[in-house]
C-alpha cells in the first residue's frame, strides 16, 4: 500500500511518499514560492536529489509537477499514478467537530472551510491541497489528519478563557492548541520506548521548533496544551511572542493605531528574534550567546524559564509526571535548552544525565540520569508518519 501525504502551505507543499509495507520513504520533496517569481521544486528518491526552477502558479500545477515526479523515468518511484492507494493531508484547524483524522467528504470539507475564520492563513492552503487532490487523482481517497484532533480530549477547564461565556458559546473563542499530531505520535513512541502503556504514564511533551508548545498527555490523552485559539501563546519561540498579559496587547494595539500591526509584531518581531535583535534561529542565538552578546543570552534564559515553568504547571495539571520528551528541531538539536529547560526540577524528581545530553543530537534516546524518577527522553517527531498511519487505517 503506497500513501502519499500532503502538507500544502499557502505558498509551499511538502510531500512524502511511503510503502506503508515497512514504513518506507520513497520519495519525499518540497514546492516552494507557488505564485510567486522563482518557483522552485526539490525531489529526493533516497540518496539522489534534483532541484528545478520552473513556473508553478497554483496548487493544482504543483501537484502535477509532484506527480510527473513521482511516475518520471529518473525521478520516479511508481510505474504508474493508480499505485497511490491514499492521500494524507495535514489540515491545521478541525474545529471542535474533528477530534480525530477523518476521511475527505464533502462535509469534511465544509468543516475545514467553517475553521477557516480560526486558522485564515492555513485552512485555505490546505483546502487547496485537497482540490488539487481531487483533480489529479479522482476516485482515490483523501484523508484529513488535523492538527488539533488530538488536542479535543482537553477538558473544558483547560480550554475555556476567562472571558465572558458568551464568547466561547456564539462564537468559539476557546483553547484548540495544535501540534497534536506530533505530541500524540512522541508521546505514544516514548512509551513503547520506556516498554510501558500509553495508557498508564502521565507524560509532558515538548515540542520545540520555530513554533513551540508543551502538552500534558495524561493516559495517551492531551489534557493541556501551551498554545491556545491562536498560535502566540506558551513559550517562546522563534518569532512568536508566548505568553504576554492583554495589557501588552491594548496598549500596542493604542500605540500603534493599526491591529495588522501589532498581530505582525506580536507572530513575526517578537520571540527568540524580538529579545535577542539578533536571529529567530536558536543557532546563531546560541553562538552570539557564546560571543558574551546579553540580549542573546537573556533570550535563552527565558527561553529555558518559560519552558521549565510549563513542565512544573503541567506536573501539577497531572497530578505528577512520569516522563519528559523533546522533539522537533530544537528539542531534539538543543543540548543546553534540554538542560535549561530541566534545571532546578530535581525537587520533583527531575534529574538529567549530563553526560548522556551533552551533544546528543537527532535520536531517540533516554537522557535522564538512572536515579531520576521522571523519565527524560529525546524522539524525534515524524508527522508524516503518523498522517501516513492515519490514512492507511481510514483508506484501508
Ligand atoms: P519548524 O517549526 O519550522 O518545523 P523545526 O522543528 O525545524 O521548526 O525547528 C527549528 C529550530 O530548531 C530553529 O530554531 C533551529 O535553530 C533549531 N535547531 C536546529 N538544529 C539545531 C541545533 N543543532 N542546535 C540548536 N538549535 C537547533
Amino acid at each position: 500500500m503506497k500513501i502519499l501525504v500532503l502538507n500544502c502551505g499557502s505558498s509551499s507543499l511538502k510531500y512524502q511518499l511511503f510503502d506503508m509495507n515497512g514504513e518506507v520513504v520513497l520519495a519525499k520533496g518540497l514546492v516552494e514560492r507557488i505564485g510567486i517569481a522563482g518557483s522552485r521544486v526539490k525531489h529526493s528518491k533516497g540518496a539522489d536529489s534534483v532541484a528545478r526552477e520552473t513556473d508553478i502558479p497554483d496548487h493544482t500545477a504543483a501537484i502535477k509537477i509532484v506527480l510527473d515526479l513521482l511516475t518520471g523515468p529518473e525521478t520516479g518511484v511508481l510505474k504508474n499514478l493508480d499505485e497511490i492507494t491514499a492521500v494524507g493531508h495535514r489540515i491545521v484547524h478541525g474545529g471542535e467537530k474533528n477530534d480525530k483524522s477523518a476521511l475527505v467528504t464533502d462535509s469534511v470539507i465544509k468543516d475545514i472551510e467553517d475553521c477557516i475564520s480560526l486558522a485564515p492563513l492555513h485552512n485555505p492552503a490546505n483546502l487547496m491541497g485537497i482540490r488539487a487532490m481531487q483533480k489529479a487523482l479522482p476516485g482515490v481517497p483523501g484523508v484529513a489528519v488535523f492538527d488539533t484532533a488530538f488536542h479535543q480530549t482537553m477538558p473544558p477547564k483547560a480550554f475555556i478563557y476567562g472571558i465572558p461565556y458568551e464568547y466561547y458559546e456564539k462564537d468559539k473563542v476557546r483553547r484548540y492548541a495544535f501540534h497534536g499530531t506530533s505530541h500524540a505520535f512522541v508521546s505514544a513512541r516514548a512509551a513503547e520506548i520506556l516498554g510501558k502503556s500509553v495508557e498508564s504514564l502521565r507524560i509532558i511533551t515538548c515540542h520545540l521548533g520555530n513554533g513551540s508548545s508543551l502538552a500534558a498527555v495524561d493516559c495517551g490523552k492531551s489534557v493541556d496544551c501551551s498554545l491556545g485559539m491562536g498560535t502566540t501563546p506558551g513559550i517562546l519561540m522563534g518569532t512568536r511572542c508566548g505568553d504576554v498579559d492583554a495589557s501588552v496587547i491594548l496598549y500596542l494595539a493604542e500605540k500603534e493605531k493599526d491591529l495588522g500591526k501589532v498581530s505582525d509584531i506580536l507572530h513575526k518581531q517578537s520571540g527568540l528574534l524580538g529579545v535577542s535583535g539578533i536571529s529567530s534561529d536558536l543557532r546563531d542565538i546560541e553562538e552570539a550567546a557564546d560571543k558574551g552578546n546579553e540580549r542573546a543570552k537573556l533570550a535563552n534564559e527565558i527561553l529555558y524559564t518559560t519552558i521549565r515553568k510549563y513542565i512544573a504547571a503541567y506536573a501539577a495539571v497531572m497530578s505528577g509526571v512520569d516522563a519528559i520528551v523533546f522533539t522537533a528541531g530544537i528539542g531534539e538539536n538543543s543540548d543546553r535548552t534540554r538542560k535549561g529547560a530541566v534545571e532546578g526540577l530535581e525537587f520533583m524528581g527531575v534529574k538529567l544525565d549530563d553526560s548522556k545530553n551533552n551533544g546528543f543530537r537527532g535520536k531517540e534516546a533516554i537522557i535522564s540520569a538512572a536515579d531520576s524518577k521522571v523519565k527524560i527522553l529525546v524522539v524525534p517527531t515524524n508527522e508524516e508518519l503518523m498522517i501516513a498511519r492515519d490514512t492507511r487505517k481510514l483508506a484501508g
